[in-house]
């Protein structure tokens, strides 16, 4: 058996990797902070599969909730093999019109929360001398979209983070990398307007939109033995975006 957390797994690019990571034969911890009923769908199509797993909730950004949620899945299931660290949220807006509540919780989710399932996760992988973290980054994290800067900047840290954990823990087994998606069909995409929503697609040479499957698919791959001497990396997935 291996256990992989995902979290922010309630809808978006977290459920279609829980969703594969359980094909793949995972047993899955679907973490979400507000949409239950939409964690116990996921789970239920888990379950439909064949596949296993549980529902937890838990805001990331607040570490004495992340301390618990680690606690509890390694009490329930004894290891945790995978960690998918991708709740994420977008707060775009220009400089001068900047709203620092959005500022300080996009730093709080985005950069701390990575941080703190990183570390409790990690505690737990130490013993066995083995385990697997994916960060979800984004092209924003190398790419100057104005109007990003502050998003830019929690995914420019989580590319930094990504590579110096990696080295951090690659002696105790543990690899550390990232997947930089650009522009994947869900409700972060599908909230913005249409026209906002055509100039990007202009900006991709595949000429559509990704869809959360092929993130999930990247991130199944990243974590397989087999892709098991890759660590430090971040793997853009963007359709040509960055080009
Ligand atoms: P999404 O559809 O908005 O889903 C976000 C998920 O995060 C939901 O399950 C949400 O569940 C959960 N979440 C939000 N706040 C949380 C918190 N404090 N604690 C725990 N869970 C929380 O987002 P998405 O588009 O799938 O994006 C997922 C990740 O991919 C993010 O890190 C994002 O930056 C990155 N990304 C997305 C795109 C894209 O085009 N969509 C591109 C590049 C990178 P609740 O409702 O229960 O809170």
């Amino acid at each position: 058996m291996k256990v992989a957390i995902v979290t922010g797994a309630s809808r978006g690019i977290g459920r279609a990797c829980a969703i594969r990571l359980a094909e793949d034969g995972y047993t899955v911890v679907i973490n979400y902070s507000r949409s239950a009923e939409e964690a116990d769908k996921v789970l239920e199509q888990i379950k439909a599969g064949g596949g296993d797993g549980m529902t937890y909730c838990c805001d990331v950004s607040d570490l004495a909730a992340v301390k618990q949620m680690i606690r509890d899945v390694d009490k329930t299931y004894g290891q945790i093999d995978l960690l998918v660290n991708n709740a994420g949220i977008v707060r775009d807006n220009f400089l001068l019109a900047l709203n620092m509540e959005d500022l300080d919780r996009c730093m709080d989710l985005n950069v701390k929360g990575y941080f703190y399932c990183a570390q409790q996760a990690a505690l737990k992988m130490f013993r066995r001398r083995q385990g697997v973290i994916i960060n979800m980054s984004s092209v924003s994290g190398e790419l100057a979209l104005a109007g990003q800067s502050v998003y830019s900047a929690t995914k420019g840290a989580v590319n930094s983070m990504t590579r110096v954990l990696a080295k951090e823990l690659g002696a105790k087994g543990i690899r550390v990398n990232a997947v930089a998606p650009g522009f994947i069909e869900t409700e972060m995409i599908n909230a913005l307007s249409d026209e906002k929503k055509e100039e990007y697609l202009k900006t991709v040479p595949l000429h559509r939109f990704g869809k959360a499957e092929e993130v999930a698919a990247v991130v199944s791959r990243l974590a397989s033995d087999e892709f098991s001497y890759i660590t430090g990396q971040v793997i853009t997935m963007d359709g040509g975006i960055s080009l």
